[in-house]
């Protein structure tokens, strides 16, 4: 399995502008068809995605690296500790060799600029909302698109993880930083785990021949969840309270 980097940018295109435009207004809470979209809102969404269609390219860096020991707090890599006892019960329940795939994606620093130029608050909040709708989705159409690959090569995947969300600590930031040199698509780590530009997202996403369990929340019971991935396993004894 490949251990070295890999650099992918991509622009987006129509179809892409669409569904964003789409998952923005949707965001803001203005569902197809219930509710107009005030003409404030929707002129700042059209210079919002504007200036995505002119300023930003997505940039994507990754790296497969093998799972070494996996025990109850966490998963070994030679990157470094992914600290999880969720990711953990995932590995642990993988059939074959367990590979951890790393990943960085960004949409540059420029629309962030421009966004955070604006007078406004509600314009401000509206191009904060569209660029992170937009890194979201250009993260799935990367990763349905990587995943294929895998798949071809008789893998399967868990679902994405991302440092600071469920128990992975936000300081699991340099674990993927050690793996990848984020740095060749212009992303940077502060001393306190944030990533700048911003509109960057970081992940994990296990890979092994078999992956029976793909998402932790299955180990989980936390009912009001906004990022809950699939439902509780009611059999399951340890589940988290
Ligand atoms: S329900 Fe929420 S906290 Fe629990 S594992 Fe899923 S995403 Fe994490």
């Amino acid at each position: 399995m490949m251990q070295e980097e890999t650099v992918l940018s991509r622009e987006f295109d129509g179809s892409f502008i669409r569904k964003l435009r789409r998952g923005v207004r949707e965001k803001l809470g203005y569902s197809v068809g219930e509710r107009a979209v005030p003409e404030e809102i929707e002129k700042t969404l059209d210079d919002a995605v504007a200036a995505i269609e002119k300023y930003t390219v997505f940039r994507v860096i990754y790296r497969v690296l093998p799972v070494g020991k996996i025990d109850e707090r966490g998963i070994h890599t030679k990157a470094g500790m992914i600290k999880s006892v969720m990711l953990s019960r995932i590995a642990r329940q993988c059939k074959g060799k367990r590979f951890a795939a790393f990943m960085v994606a960004t949409l540059g620093g420029e629309y962030e600029g421009i966004g955070d130029a604006r007078e406004s608050l509600t314009e401000r909040f509206v191009f904060d909302m569209a660029g992170s709708e937009c890194i979201e989705m250009a993260a799935d159409v990367l990763e349905a698109e990587w995943k294929k690959g895998v798949k071809s090569r008789d893998f399967a995947y868990s679902l994405r993880f991302s440092p600071g969300y469920c128990d992975w600590p936000l300081e699991g930031q340099a674990v993927l930083f050690n793996a990848l040199d984020a740095g060749r698509i212009g992303v940077r780590l502060t001393p306190h785990s944030v990533m700048i530009p911003k509109k960057s997202i970081s992940a994990v996403a296990l890979m092994a021949e078999e992956v029976p369990v793909v998402s932790p929340c299955v180990f989980c019971q936390k009912g009001d969840c906004p990022w809950r991935r699939g439902a509780p396993d009611k059999e399951d004894k340890k589940l988290v309270r």
